[in-house]
């Protein structure tokens, strides 16, 4: 199928076939060849429903160094919903990735639990900007040596209030990343975050 033009490995291709996607998403075929490829910043303007989320689960899933055992990717996301849902679709995307794990951190449940779960090990977290910034104050999550960051639907986040945990927790990861903003419009808070905390993002427009 299409997806192996993109750069996709066999394990990634296999999980593709088990779900029946038959063809990339128009937001797929921009974003996954130029981040499989490159060490680079993106904008992707991108409402809900494209496929984003496979369009940076993708290439975070193979570009994960499983020898490690640090975590070396966040995604932040507005909901507890959404973190779930995120989480479940990375987690479905690299069942044959084996040792990868994936964990979702968002408020409303038990802190410790989540501490615990992150303990076991954590390559990718996916959390809520609140809960994130609480659990770097109390000690619980390491990203201080995180390779990329996703900011999902950023215009969302924002509007909710977490500019302020969202630059809290970016100034808390390493300069040297790869940061990967998602949004479905692009107010003046989201080209600030833009402005201040990447490096000349490629744009992707779908
Ligand atoms: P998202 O925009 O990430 O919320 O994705 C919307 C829905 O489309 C999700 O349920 C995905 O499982 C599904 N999806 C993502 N990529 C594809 C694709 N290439 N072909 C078919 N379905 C897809």
């Amino acid at each position: 199928n299409n997806f192996e033009q993109l750069g996709l490995n066999e394990s990634l291709l296999s999980a593709i076939s088990d779900l029946g996607f038959e063809n990339p998403s128009e937001i797929q075929e921009k974003a996954i060849p130029l981040l499989l490829e490159k060490n680079t910043d993106i904008v992707a303007l991108a409402q809900t429903g494209t496929g984003k989320t496979a369009a940076f689960g993708f290439p975070l899933i193979q570009k994960i160094d499983l020898s490690k055992k640090n975590t070396q990717a966040l995604i932040l996301s507005p909901t507890r919903e959404l973190c779930l849902q995120i989480a479940n679709e990375i987690k479905q995307y690299s069942k044959y990735v084996k040792g990868l794990h994936t964990v979702a951190i968002y408020g409303g449940a038990s802190i410790t639990e989540q501490a615990r779960e992150i303990r076991r090990g954590a390559h990718i977290i996916v959390a809520t900007p609140g809960r994130m910034q609480d659990m770097i104050n109390r000690d619980m999550v390491n990203i201080k040596h995180i390779e990329y960051c996703v900011l999902d639907e950023a215009d969302e986040m924002l509007n909710m209030g977490f500019y302020d945990d969202i630059t809290a927790i970016l100034a808390d990861t390493p300069e040297e990343k790869s940061t990967w903003l998602f949004s479905a419009t692009m107010p003046r808070e989201v080209a600030s975050i833009a402005k201040e905390f990447m490096k000349t993002p490629e744009e992707i427009t779908v």
